[in-house]
């Protein structure tokens, strides 16, 4: 890029989104830097599962979704809970989600969503190259289990939306799975891998180890809450934070589940909720998985880590507020030792650990919108884009 083309961009979020958006920027020639309030990689990005998966074209809002949802939310091992008190406040983003579940909505979505996520691994690849961080990535597929044929056939549509999308899909009967994965136990009678997808070993070190690079390359980052921006004009000419103002011509919110008041700092209503979702971790498991497993009944998966074996999943809607329910993330234990027979009928409790974060979601899973200058325009990306 010439010279007079390069922009002094801020990055609001040093998670894993806001490192890797920065770090693609700095390679664009500009000059950039990330404002992060807490500990960099500390958010969403700290126990998530580690998937990187381009296949994941499904929406969460799915023709059908809503009849299951009475049930989830009464079965307390269920893998949706609702705090009622939060109710009136997601109620709007609720009638939302439901309206988007209609199958041209998400043959639309699946479509928007695929090459936006599709080519995540080859986006990656340069980063983690540049950052030596290989021994972190993994591409190993996907596995999803199925307890019985019939829970296979319900997933139908979600298959036909990714093999429409150009996912590649492998099926296994009860003995081939057995063979793909021992550890699993032979309640698992159907399977099916995405062998294009991939997965981080320790979503943390990635971050850090990307952030790093990013500093060392030339970046910034400023240890700071930002709360609003300085306008000239039309144009973005400061973030505003408790560290005062931070001058940019551009900036790009990758404030995870908390981008929803910057966004409204510029006057754009995006309709972002929390997803809060939990992990459970078991140090020196007596098995593990050796494929990133999804249970695709129990909505959970089961990641071979290095610090250990992480059960991740459950969506909980409860806002950004709530204390953590951590029954919540017991639960996965217990799915958990049913998914791994050969895991100890009980741990001590120095081996557990348990962890709640907030996933960024949208009630058509690729709502947001981007603004150039004074364009404005609809988009599948999870960052608002404010550039002068
Ligand atoms: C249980 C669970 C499992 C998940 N598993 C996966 C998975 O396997 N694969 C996948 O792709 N996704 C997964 N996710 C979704 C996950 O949210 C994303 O993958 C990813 O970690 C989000 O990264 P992020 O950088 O957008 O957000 P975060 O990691 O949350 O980073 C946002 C950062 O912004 C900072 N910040 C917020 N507001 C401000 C402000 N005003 N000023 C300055 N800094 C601010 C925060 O401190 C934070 O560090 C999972 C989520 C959960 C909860």
């Amino acid at each position: 890029m010439p010279a007079s083309e390069a922009k002094r961009v801020g990055v609001i979020g040093a998670g894993m989104v806001g490192v890797c958006t920065a770090s693609w920027l700095q390679r664009d020639g500009h000059s950039v830097f990330l404002v992060e309030m807490g500990q960099p990689g500390h958010g969403a990005s700290f126990g998530n599962a580690g998937c990187f998966n381009g296949s994941s074209v499904t929406p969460m809002s799915m023709p059908g979704v809503i009849r299951n949802v009475p049930r989830w939310l009464f079965d307390p091992v269920g893998p949706l809970s609702l705090r009622w008190s939060y109710l009136p406040a997601i109620t709007p983003w609720l009638l939302r989600f439901v309206r988007a579940g209609t199958p041209e909505k998400v043959r639309a979505q699946a479509r928007a969503l695929r090459p936006l996520v599709g080519p995540t691994l080859e986006a990656l690849k340069p980063l983690i190259t540049a950052a030596g961080a290989e021994d972190l990535v993994h591409r190993l597929g996907h596995l999803y289990a199925y307890r019985s044929a019939e829970s296979l056939k319900k997933d139908r549509l979600a298959w036909e939306l990714r093999r429409e999308n150009g996912v590649e899909i492998d099926q296994f009967d009860a003995d081939e799975l057995r063979q793909l994965e021992p550890a699993l136990s032979r309640d698992y009678v159907r399977g099916v891998l995405v062998r294009e997808n991939g997965h981080t070993s320790n979503p943390l070190k990635l971050v850090k180890r990307l952030l790093e690079h990013f500093l060392q390359s030339g970046g910034e980052i400023v240890r700071a809450r930002a709360h609003g921006f300085r306008l000239e004009g039309r144009r973005i000419a400061a973030i505003q934070s408790d560290a005062g103002d931070l001058p940019a011509d551009a900036v790009v919110a990758c404030a995870g589940a908390y981008s929803k008041p910057l966004s409204a700092a510029l006057g754009d209503r995006v309709p972002l909720e929390t997803e809060r979702g939990y992990h459970l971790m078991i140090s020196d498991p007596e098995s593990m998985p050796r494929i990133p497993t999804a249970d695709a009944d129990g909505k959970f998966v089961a990641m071979p880590m290095e610090t250990g074996l992480r059960f991740a999943g459950t969506v909980e809607l409860a806002g950004l507020a709530a204390a953590p329910d951590w029954r919540r993330a017991r639960i996965l234990l217990a799915q958990g030792r049913k998914m791994l027979p050969g895991l100890a009928a009980s741990h001590p409790e120095e081996r557990i650990s348990v962890w709640m974060g907030h996933r960024p979601s949208l009630p058509d899973r690729c709502r947001c919108s981007v603004r150039h200058g004074p364009h404005r325009t609809s988009s599948t990306l999870l960052a608002t884009v404010m550039s002068g």
